[in-house]
């Protein structure tokens, strides 16, 4: 039998990575998972876990890994008592990223078979995804799963090469200098690829050149190079084995241009003087460039011109997300029905474990393609599922069903393939669960998650919650060690959807949340939500189910503190957990800073209640105007807040920043912080430091075109009348979703296809006009609604927290990952 290729003993994984000392307990423990975070431990037996000093200290986590069972560890030196571990066995090395990097590199090292690595601004996922199609004849192709392209992801992704493939695809990115030297040295490309490069420098290069040249250091020694010379703004090449450029100009695969008719693009290149065409589904410059650079590397590889142009015709978008929709019967799907490999099913297990808001979990698997050791690859997959706690599991395809012995730990379906599936769903009875439906794409699986989804509505909010965990890190990251967040979910998440977020947050490892109403919180709860939560406004009639489900009051005056003191006796609670808010320059809720003696004097007198922490809010603090305003804020709960603190004599945490405070206020980060709108990728005091991404689009459809002659008026009261004739659009969307009519009569725009369009007359309670004339527009074309959410309300004299808040509940959300 050949060894599992992913199985070292922990004495190989010693010999692979350089290392100061070490103390093995058992050292043919076998390693087959790579481990660096302590809330993705899936199955432990076999984990190495790296102890990583990213944003937060990976060797804190050691004592959690341990009780999950992970029995070996990297650690850096003087980080850890190992004698508090007994049984695991630790690699002490210098640097935690640099061992796993090194490991990276071992294994790569013991494969012969060609690795290609791609760099570029953009481009990268697509071309990589789009090579894989296009050589999936020939090739048993491992690529790095999504966009698992940094320091550590470029690792972990490497540890997949195994004999079942012979060929790999790996992606390399970068943001700041120094970074594409220690992935070259990994990767190892035997063919290195360049995208392209955006025109500006990012934040982390000090010039354009130095950005150039930083993604060229992947090309160092390589055997075969394919580039366009165009980007490279004349920095020179490192010295490679064998060139092959490709672009306009002189270049030796040259592009001579290209024609586009029915949603098809015909490219026209010339390769050493001799003309080919290829033609591709697709209309965009991005897809004719990535098409090129694709053609290159067929060349390159040896491809025949008539065999890349065949394959060329039948390219399919290169579909990378992982979304989450609501289905039918109160199901939640998690769709990804376009690949299978054992990686991008980790990450989707994964996000299952981390959205688990449906008691009920259910996988619909269908066969690893390619895979050439069987027995070893479903041994895997089980291992995997038996960690994610699903109750069923849903086979189809051929393979699996000779594996089914292995799934004995879940109610087991099995099915030849997808028909059969599809034959026996009424039988299936999906009801109020949460189904990851997760299938190679030759098994289209999209038909399964057709069925699954409730029927759409044409407008939808979308939701991308990388993107909201990416803003949560960025603000993290701003604030010094110790000082806690509080994330504010209230209003359904700022309308971006309440557990949904929350469950990410919670995910992140936030330390607490903040509802407005005692509803929000037991919905949350309801989801399986533990955070602390804090209830701005209890009402006197919701007391009883704060207790209930363990929501935590805010306290804003005597007349709240009474009531909560009242029902608390009444049921014998003591010491419950409640939030003091004092009115520092509000004026909105809040006990006066000259309340303290008093309320000091009425909190001694129960036992009921137990302060937790003691906070008010700033009136402006993202407005220089009032910067000594809010300095007066500040000493204001500073006098009211050690009154309280040193009359009650416990610990009792101080708070008062939210979004804009953090941004321009570290004086006021206290205890903790409360970040709200920032968040959700909105922030007009974040000043440089802070990179936001756009959480949330709002999307609808053209419905209609119709040709409007000049002086005809469009919509109600006649008000869109133009001197000229036009073409006018009606898409799904009205007042009633949320589209503010002061967005009417050309006061707001959309974008169909990238292009702008105005609206036309009043907005409709479910539908607006927009003027389309000489855009290219069809029925059924998909418009962007919002993008920038600031900019938008701005123009209508509102604020960007009203427009998220107003869009309608009966938006469907649509989540992403
Ligand atoms: C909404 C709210 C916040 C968050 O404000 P942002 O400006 O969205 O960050 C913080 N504290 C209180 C009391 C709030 O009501």
């Amino acid at each position: 039998m050949v060894p599992h290729p992913h199985t070292y003993s922990i004495l190989q994984i010693a010999g692979m990575i350089p290392h100061i000392e070490r103390s093995l307990v058992d050292g043919s423990a076998r390693v087959a998972d790579l481990l660096y975070d302590s809330r993705k431990i899936g199955s432990a037996a076999q984990g190495l876990f790296f102890a990583l000093s990213g944003r937060r200290d990976g060797h804190r986590f050691i004592p959690e890994a341990y009780r999950a069972g992970v029995r070996n560890f990297v650690v850096a030196a003087g980080k850890v008592a190992t004698v508090d571990y007994p049984e695991a066995n630790f690699i002490v090395v210098a640097d935690t990223l640099g061992a796993l990097q090194a490991l990276a590199a071992s294994h790569r090292s013991r494969y012969r078979y060609p690795v290609i690595g791609i760099t570029g601004s953009n481009g990268k996922t697509i071309v990589k995804e789009w090579l894989a199609q296009l050589m999936a004849p020939e090739y048993r192709v491992l690529k790095s799963p999504k966009s698992y392209n940094s320091q550590i992801g470029v690792a972990l992704s490497l540890w997949q090469l195994d004999d079942a493939h012979d060929l790999a695809i790996i992606e390399a990115g970068i943001s700041k200098p120094g970074e594409m030297e220690a992935l070259r040295r990994m990767i190892a490309p035997d063919v290195a690829v360049l995208t392209n490069i955006g025109p500006a420098h990012d934040d982390g290069f000090a010039s354009r050149a130095e950005k150039v040249d930083e993604k060229l250091a992947l090309f160092e020694g390589v055997g075969t190079a394919v580039y366009p010379p165009g980007y490279l703004d004349g920095r020179p090449l490192p010295d490679v084995g064998y060139r092959l450029t490709w672009g306009e100009g002189d270049c030796m695969l040259r592009l001579l241009g290209h024609t586009v008719a029915d949603g098809r693009t015909t490219i026209r290149a010339q390769y050493r003087g001799v003309p080919h065409q290829i033609v591709i589904p697709f209309t965009d410059a991005a897809a004719r460039e990535n098409a090129l650079c694709c053609w290159a590397v067929l060349v390159a590889m040896g491809y025949a011109h008539e065999t890349i142009a065949e394959r060329m015709g039948a390219l399919q978008p290169a579909e990378m997300r992982l979304e989450m929709k609501s289905g039918i019967r109160g199901c939640t799907i998690i769709d990804d029905s376009y690949s299978n490999d054992l990686y991008s099913l980790s990450i989707a297990l994964e996000f299952l474990r981390q959205q688990r808001q449906q008691p009920k979990a259910t996988v619909i698997l269908s066969d690893i393609p390619a895979a050439v050791n069987e027995a070893e690859v479903y041994e895997k997959v089980a291992s995997l599922l038996a960690g994610s706690g699903i109750g069923r599991l849903i086979a189809v395809g051929p393979a699996l069903a000779r594996q089914r012995h292995r799934f004995d730990f879940v109610q087991l379906e099995t099915f030849p393939d997808t028909q059969a599936f599809l034959d026996a769903f009424p039988r299936l009875a999906f009801e109020h669960e949460i189904v990851l439906i997760k299938g190679g794409r030759q098994f289209a699986f999209e038909r399964i998650s057709a069925l699954l989804t409730a029927k759409s509505h044409d407008t939808v909010l979308e939701i991308n919650l990388s993107a909201v965990e990416h803003n949560l890190n960025q603000y993290r990251q701003r604030l010094p060690k110790g000082v806690k967040l509080m994330a504010m979910v209230k209003a359904f998440s700022y309308g971006s959807g309440s557990y949904e977020v929350a469950n990410l947050l919670q995910f992140n490892g936030v330390d607490y949340l903040t509802v407005a109403f005692a509803d929000e919180g037991v919905e949350l709860r309801q989801a399986g939500i533990r955070l602390p939560i804090m209830v701005m406004s209890p009402r006197q009639a919701s007391l009883g189910v704060l207790v209930q489900y363990a929501l935590e009051p805010e306290i804003y005056g005597f007349g709240v503190l009474d009531e909560c003191v009242r029902v608390l006796e009444a049921r014998g609670v003591t010491d419950y957990p409640v939030h003091i808010k004092v009115d520092t320059g509000m004026h909105r809720l809040g006990f006066a800073v000259d309340d303290a003696a008093r309320l000091l004097d009425r909190l001694r007198r129960t036992r009921a209640i137990s302060v937790k922490s003691v906070f008010s809010h700033l009136s402006a603090a993202g407005n220089p105007e009032h910067d000594a305003f809010t300095r007066i804020q500040l000493k204001r709960f500073e006098t009211f807040a050690s009154a309280l603190v040193d009359g009650l004599g416990h610990p009792v945490l101080r708070h008062i920043a939210n979004t804009a405070g953090i941004g321009r206020w570290p004086e006021a980060y206290l205890d903790m912080v409360r970040l709200g709108i920032g968040l959700y990728g909105v922030d007009d005091a974040a000043g440089d430091g802070l990179n936001l991404l756009k959480t949330s689009v709002l999307k609808t459809v053209v419905s209609q075109l119709h040709e409007v002659k000049a002086g005809e008026s469009v919509g109600y009261n006649r008000h869109g009348i133009s001197g000229v004739d036009r073409i006018v659009a009606t898409v799904g969307i009205g007042y009633a979703d949320g589209y503010d009519r002061r967005f009417g009569n050309g006061n707001g725009t959309m974008q169909i296809n990238g292009q702008v369009a105005r609206t036309v007359g009043d907005i409709c309670m479910d539908m607006t006009m927009l003027d389309v004339t000489g855009l290219r527009v069809t029925e059924g074309d998909e418009v962007e609604v919002f993008g920038d959410v600031a900019a938008l309300a701005g123009s209508i004299g509102t604020i960007a927290y009203e427009l998220l808040t107003g869009i309608s509940q009966r938006v469907k959300r649509v989540y992403y990952y």
